[in-house]
């Protein structure tokens, strides 16, 4: 027995926590869709093929110990077991350890978490687990595996906690490859029946670039006369069962023959590997897109758009380009490069991971590009410099925007797509100076008008009132923080549209775009919100307003002291008192908020970079008109500097800011609640160094009244 060999040299390992976990969720839950794991393990297969065949470009030799790249399966129903095996790149023993059972992936977690939450196990590829798979269907797991650079090794396990690895000293030797043999469970013997092999290669691995042979068994049935009988018997038996039919012939009893059936195998192929992208996109199917995109990426489920396209001319390519409907669980995973575009030559697969063959922003996009014209031997560095790709880069941008702009013929589908992605184009705008006009039609905002429904800016455009010249916003944390802001108050009685941003990267994607269609972004919440739509009159008691309040404006620029840069009459407010603005180039409060919990170690690089603020007020609020009125009469009345001060607090909360000292704040809200309540502020001694508000206030005696 196998284990009885392996004891004197068998290493014990124990599976790396998460991973017993994961082993232990596949083992006793209960799962229907367990044929998944077929699909996985092909697709292992598949993976270590394209890496020996990537190898083998430059280097011949590596293709020594076995040239042929192909992956056979083996169901063997007398032992019960299935085996998988390929002639790819192999594993070291370090590897065997590392690669499955020691080292948890990231995804190890989260795909436990994915499954308690009610997804489905065939979502195990995408989160880089999919080995495990194997113990959906079965009890014990040998992996014989032999790498150029090591001999072959065995990986067994039961799971139940841990691993053993064995120098494979007697074994068949692989040459080069892994063989996954899976001891099926007692319930899972469907898995030995050709047909249902065949179909699930059908099924999830029709497009697996190479050869996949089943050991199918063979029947033929052959005449032999009686005297032959005897001797050639035993030489079949070699492959398998001799079933005897005695069928006898005729009435010629003197050349007595019999039929027999005799039982080989043979290596059937069972998968076309004519790549799709060769074909007429005309003449392929949804379906088989479908199903392409799945073996592609591991989904589960069909993606939501798709463009094959061929390039012709100077440089010739062909391409299919596939959105999924989901965001990976690990879209903006910093530690982890996306890149999902499989590059070949030729036919012959490159690389999936090249990053110079699309840009960051749009990592979400998978698929394959075939090119005539790039050389086979092409190594990670030459593919830096090269020209061709370049070109071929430019092309797939160009295509991908053209397919984002053909899902946005679709509402519902752009909605997911938008919800998924729209990071991403947001993204793009920041960095593709060269496509950002065509990214900024992909944009969608909720606005002031938009309801319920998201609205483009060339909608918005549409929508501008005459002589509207600029496209005005609004950023902040969620739309119900902006819905209600002061600073779109006069915006809103005016009837002006203002979208609101509310995602954080929509202060950095706003900051490049600056304009849209000819019409400038203009943001609510900065100096340099002009509304040029008042009558001379109007303007003219403007005017006549902001030189009577000009004095306050000079005191309070004097109590808030650095606080703030200047003190102005608002042009934006229509009921609240006042508001702080921020620079027209300077930081949001929106963005003070987000560098703020990006920044957290290094709080001096904040004050410095930090918004310079100014404070608007709206001569037509009666709290202000109150501040004028005392300030004139006495520059030093204490209760206006308490008053100045409550003002500046209460605007920072609504213009979006965050209070550096909340307890001042509220101390100085619990004294006016003090006040209003008439309660005699004999405790004020304690808290000396807070600003007293002034005793013999207007409010105060107002209340005394009223008792
Ligand atoms: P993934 O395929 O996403 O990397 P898996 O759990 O399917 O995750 O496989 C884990 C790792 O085990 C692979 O990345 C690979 O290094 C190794 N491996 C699995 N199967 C094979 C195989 N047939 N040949 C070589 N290496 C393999
Ligand atoms: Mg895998």
């Amino acid at each position: 027995m196998a284990e009885v060999q392996m004891a004197d040299n068998a290493e014990t390992f124990a599976f790396q926590a998460e991973i017993n976990q994961l082993l232990s969720l596949i083992i006793n839950t209960f799962y229907s869709n367990k044929e998944i794991f077929l699909r996985e393990l092909i697709s292992n297969a598949s993976d270590a093929l394209d890496k020996i065949r990537f190898e083998g470009l430059t280097d011949k030799s590596k293709l020594d110990a076995q040239p042929e790249l192909f992956i056979r399966l083996v169901p063997d129903k007398a032992n019960k077991t299935l085996s998988i095996i390929d002639s790819g790149i192999g594993m070291t023993k370090a590897d065997l350890v590392n690669n499955l059972g020691t080292i948890a992936r990231s995804g190890t977690k989260e795909f436990m978490e994915a499954l308690q939450a009610g997804a489905d196990v065939s979502m195990i590829g995408q989160f880089g687990v999919g080995f495990y798979s194997a113990y959906l269907v079965a009890e014990k797991v040998i992996v014989t595996t032999k790498h150029n650079d090591d001999e072959q090794y065995i990986w067994e396990s039961q799971a139940g906690g841990s691993f053993t690895v064995t120098r494979d000293v007697d074994g068949e030797q692989l040459g080069r490859g892994t063989k996954i043999t899976l001891f099926l469970k007692e319930d899972q013997l469907e898995y030995l029946e050709e047909r249902r092999i065949k179909d699930l290669v059908k099924k999830h691995s029709e497009f697996i670039s190479y050869p996949i042979y089943l050991w199918a068994e063979k029947t033929t049935e052959k005449e032999i006369s009686d005297d032959e009988d005897d001797e050639p018997k035993e030489k079949k038996e070699e492959d398998g069962d001799v079933e005897e039919v005695d069928e006898e012939k005729d009435s010629d009893k003197a050349k007595k023959k019999k039929k027999i059936k005799e039982v080989s195998h043979e290596w059937e192929l069972i998968n076309k590997q004519k790549p799709i992208w060769l074909r007429k996109p005309e003449e392929i199917t949804k379906d088989e897109y479908a199903s392409f995109y799945k073996s592609l990426t591991n989904d589960w489920e069909d993606h939501l758009a798709v463009k094959h396209f061929s390039v012709e001319g100077q440089l010739e390519f062909k391409a299919i380009l596939f959105v999924p409907k989901r965001a990976p669980f690990d879209l903006f995973d910093t530690r982890k490069k996306m890149n999902n575009i499989k590059l070949y030559v030729r036919r012959v697969f490159i690389m999936d991971n090249c990053e110079e063959l699309i840009p960051e922003y749009l990592g979400f996009v998978k698929g394959v590009v075939d090119s005539d014209d790039l050389p086979l031997n092409i190594s990670r560095e030459m593919l830096q410099q090269n020209k061709i790709l370049k070109v071929i880069r430019k092309n797939l941008v160009k295509k991908c925007i053209e397919m984002f702009n053909e899902i946005a013929e679709n509402k519902e589908d752009y909605n997911k797509f938008y919800e998924a992605f729209s990071k991403n184009l947001k993204l793009g705008i920041h960095e593709d100076s060269q496509n950002r006009a065509k990214l900024a039609d992909l944009l969608r905002y909720y606005s002031t008008k938009s309801g319920d429904e998201l609205t483009s800016l060339k909608d918005y455009v549409t929508r501008m009132k005459e002589g509207q010249k600029d496209i005005f916003y609004i950023t902040g944390e969620s739309k119900k923080a902006v819905e209600n802001s002061p600073f779109l108050e006069r915006l809103k009685k005016k009837g002006y549209e203002v979208l609101y941003m509310v995602d954080a990267i929509d202060e950095y994607a706003v900051g490049q775009l600056k304009e849209y269609d000819g019409k400038k972004l203009v943001s609510a919440t900065k100096e340099g919100l002009k509304l040029d739509d008042e009558t001379e009159e109007e303007k003219k008691k403007k005017e006549e307003k902001k030189k009577s309040f000009e004095s306050l404006c000079k005191v309070m620029k004097e109590i808030l002291g650095d606080k703030v840069e200047k003190v102005v009459v608002s042009d934006r407010i229509v009921d609240s008192p006042c508001c702080l603005v921020t620079g027209e180039y300077g930081w949001t409060a929106n963005m003070e908020r987000i560098m703020k919990a990006q920044a957290l170690r290094d709080s001096s690089m904040g004050s410095y970079m930090s918004s310079k603020k100014t404070m608007e007020i709206n001569p037509d609020n009666g709290i202000m008109e109150e501040l004028r009125k005392r300030a004139e009469a006495d520059k030093n009345d204490k209760s206006v500097k308490d008053l100045v001060m409550l003002l500046f607090e209460t605007a920072l909360l609504t213009s979006g800011f965050s209070l550096d000292e909340p307890n001042t704040f509220a101390s100085r809200i619990h004294r006016m609640l003090k006040l209003g309540l008439s309660i005699e502020e004999d405790e004020v001694a304690e808290d000396a160094d807070m600003p007293a508000l002034e005793d013999e206030g207007v409010e105060e005696s107002k209340m005394e009244e009223v008792d």
